[in-house]
Formats: structure tokens, sequence, C-alpha cells
């Protein structure tokens, strides 16, 4: 059974990469029907602490990252926090020290770095990788350096602590950012050097911001729920990350998370570096917008709605769904959505967008007699009855399409650009519709 383990430091909260490599373990897990296992690695007393251990699993948790064992749920394989796990640390340290392995310096230990070891590992992204151990760890003078194993305060060192846990959890499968594979042959010298049997190894591709530079702070140090805030649903920032480094065999770019799971195949991660495109990220976050059920995307939207200070409670679900599903995909984050849909809740919107002082004077008379007509003809009110009526109205009017339909839209939503201006009227019904456009003299 495969177990894999995230195993993040709660010195800061769960970023871009974090996220990265958290649904990668999480995608292997749930395709093989295996373990996922959330490791707090909390041995930095001064960086780490609860508040960012906290933020790193409601961010997971955003993510619809859930996991198996962990220091909230337990497991067998506990304590999930490597500050209660110090007994392990000891023991195998003194170990080490017994059998002449490593000795004690300063009130540190080291272990020994023999020279003349070869050390290879497959890496199921980057494939065979081969070191001496005299390259394994050195010094800027290119002497061997022993592996500090615990520091003088105590605490082990994350190259000792993490072979130390990823032992005694079971951990076969380890998957982490492509930084860690110069730290795998010292932690496999450990391995040996403890007759512990390997895990298999998956490094992850770097990330790059679109100038193909490392990400900077502002592009990937953000938290993942700033990506909420900026209009982004966890299903898109799910589908986004998981296009990083990776892509199904099929080619399909859109994805839900149990999708992803059925295409997901770790042999297809790549090793070239994933580039951070927002732009793509906007379309993919649009996209899952479309897959959504109006209901669903109601339940999304309505905190921005909100946060606008659009009267939400005025209306009733159904209308509002029906509003968003008037919208027709429109718009690439929940913010923009949750904007450009404004005048279905509020028309003081519209009036603060549009004066109609762009409408001809000459032009009135006849655009309000084209109206009335249309008003009275309003049927049952559907979109396709209020097109064919209007195209009748407008030609026995010898009016054109633009210049009947343009004020309309304009008197109804406040903007050049809508979807259609009958489903819009539509929507808002007969008697909206004529308050608006009475409220501009149409
Ligand atoms: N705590 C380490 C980190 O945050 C874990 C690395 C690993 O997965 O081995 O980078």
């Amino acid at each position: 059974k495969v177990r894999v383990r995230f195993a993040p430091s709660p010195t800061g909260s769960l970023h871009i990469g974090g996220a990265h490599t958290a649904l990668f373990n999480w995608l292997l897990a749930r395709r093989t029907g295996g373990a996922f296992v959330l490791r707090i690695e909390d041995t930095d007393l001064e960086r780490s602490t609860k508040e960012y251990e906290q933020s790193i699993l409601d961010g997971m948790r955003w993510m619809g990252l859930d996991w198996d064992e962990g220091p909230d749920k337990g497991g067998d394989y506990g304590p999930y926090r490597q500050s209660e796990r110090m007994h392990l640390y000891k023991k195998y340290t003194q170990q080490l020290l017994d059998e002449g392995k490593a000795y004690e310096q300063d009130g540190a230990v080291f272990f020994k770095v023999l020279p003349g070891k070869h050390i290879h590992f497959h890496d199921e992204v980057y494939g065979d990788i081969d070191v001496e151990s005299e390259n394994a760890s050195v010094n800027q003078d290119g002497t061997i350096k022993d592996i500090v194993i615990m520091k003088r305060d105590g605490m082990p060192t994350y190259n000792y602590a993490v072979v130390i846990d990823d032992y005694t959890m079971g951990i076969n499968m380890v998957i982490r950012g492509e930084d860690h594979v110069i730290n795998t042959p010292k932690q496999l010298l450990i391995y040996d050097a403890l007759g512990f049997e390997r895990p298999g190894f998956a490094h992850l591709p770097m990330i790059l911001g679109k100038d193909k530079k490392k990400l900077s702070k502002r592009q990937g140090a953000t938290s993942v729920f700033e990506y909420n805030d900026l209009g982004y649903l966890p299903d898109g920032v799910f589908n986004f990350l998981a296009l990083l480094g990776w892509s199904p065999r099929s080619g399909e770019e859109i994805f839900s998370r149990a999708e992803a799971v059925e295409l997901f195949d770790i042999k297809n991660v790549t090793r070239k570096p994933a580039v951070l495109d927002i732009d793509k990220l906007n379309h993919i976050n649009q996209e899952q917008m479309k897959r959504m059920a109006p209901e669903k995307l109601l339940e999304v939207i309505r905190p921005f709605w909100i946060q606008m200070g659009l009267p939400v409670d005025k209306f009733g679900d159904g209308y509002l769904a029906a509003s968003l599903k008037t919208m027709g995909g429109r718009g690439q984050t929940t913010i923009q959505v949750a904007e450009y849909s404004d005048y279905f809740l509020d028309f003081a919107k519209v009036q603060e967008r549009y004066d109609g002082g762009d409408i001809k004077e000459e032009l009135r008379p006849k655009l309000k007699k084209i109206y009335g007509e249309l008003l009275a003809a309003w049927g049952d009110g559907t979109p396709e009855h209020l097109h064919e009526q209007a195209q009748t109205i407008f030609a026995a009017n010898e009016s054109s399409m633009k210049e009947s339909a343009t004020p309309m839209r304009w008197a109804l939503t406040g903007r050049k650009v809508s979807p259609g201006v009958f489903e819009v009227a539509s929507q808002l019904g007969k008697e909206e519709t004529k308050k608006r456009l009475e409220f501009y003299g149409l």
C-alpha cells in the first residue's frame, strides 16, 4: 500500500509551492488507494508557530486535500509533529553513536560521511541519479563534510529527522520539490547506515514565474487563501496546480478533483520547470465556474456580492441563481462575475455608470414607441419570444438591432458589454425593464 506524506514546516502559510507538493502526494494516494500522511516539521523552534500550522491545515482543507493521518487526526504512526518525536531521534542517534557511525563534538552530533561509497537512486521524475559519497556533502573547499544530525539545542536537523520519520512512519514514496534532490544522497547515507529500507523518490519540477525566473514573493509566496480573495475557486486552483509539471495523457486541461485522480499517473510528471501563468489560471477558473450548477455558483458569488454592498437579501435564491445562469460564463474570477452581474441586483449601479446623455433627442420618440410596443408584446417574456417580437417591431419601425438594442442594453445594465439584451430583460422581468427604460426617458 502506497504511503506518502506532505511534511510542511509551520514557518509560514501554505503557499503555491507547498500546495503543489501536497497536491501531488494527495493525487498518488487517492489514485492508488494509499494513505496520505500530514507531518508537521516543527523542529525550528524559533520560526515554527501553532498559527502557521493551523493555517497550513486550513489551506489544505480549502484546496480539498484531505489527509488520512495527521496531528489533528492521529493515526497508527503518530505523533505527527516532529517536536513530539524526540525519543525516536534520540534512540537512533544513540544507535549511530554506539556503532561508531556518528560522533559528538561541541554538544552537536555528526554523522560520519565515509568516502568511496557510490550512492545510486532512481527518481520517478528525474531518472537515475548517481553520486559519490565524497560529493554528497562537501565543505566550500571541496572536502567531505560530516552531516550534523543533532544540533546543540538538542533538536534534530532536517536531513536526519526526515529519514527517521519517513522510515518509522512507513512512508514508501517521497514526493517533494526538486530543491530537495541534492539532499537525497545525504539522506540515503543515513538510511543505509541505520539499515532502513529506502522509500521511492519523485521530485517535482521547479515552479517559475512568468518571467521564467524563480518564483518571487509576490507570485509564489501568496497564501492559497489569498487566491480565494482574488476570486479563484478551490477547484480552479487545484486544476491549475495539477497542470504544473503534469498533464493527463489524454491532454485534457479542465478536470475535477475526481477526474484528476482517475487520470493521474506519476509517470507523466515532467522535469521541465513549470511556469506559473496567471492567464492560464484565469482561464481554468472560468472553465471551472462554467461547469458549476448555478445554485453552487451562487454560494461562491454571494459573499462577493455582499462585500460589494449589493442588496442580496431582497432576492430569492431562484432569481439570483438564474441571474448567474444568464451571465453565461462571463467573468474569469468570482470577483468579475459578481461585478459584471451587479445590475441584476441593484439598478443604482446602472445609474452610477450611465446617465443616458448619449441618447440623441431626435431618436427618443422613436425608441419610446418601439420599447412601448415591445413591453406590450411581452407575453411569456422568454428571451426567444422577446427576440422574435423585437425583430418584428424594430423592422416595422424601420429601426435596426443596433439602433434599438444598444440604448436598451445601456439602460438595463449600464454596460457596453453584457449577455444578450433580451436575456437580461427576460431575467429582470417586465416591470423592472419598464422601470429602467422609463428612468432614462425611453
Ligand atoms: N519540511 C521540509 C520542507 O518544508 C520537508 C521536505 C521533504 O518533503 O522532505 O521543505
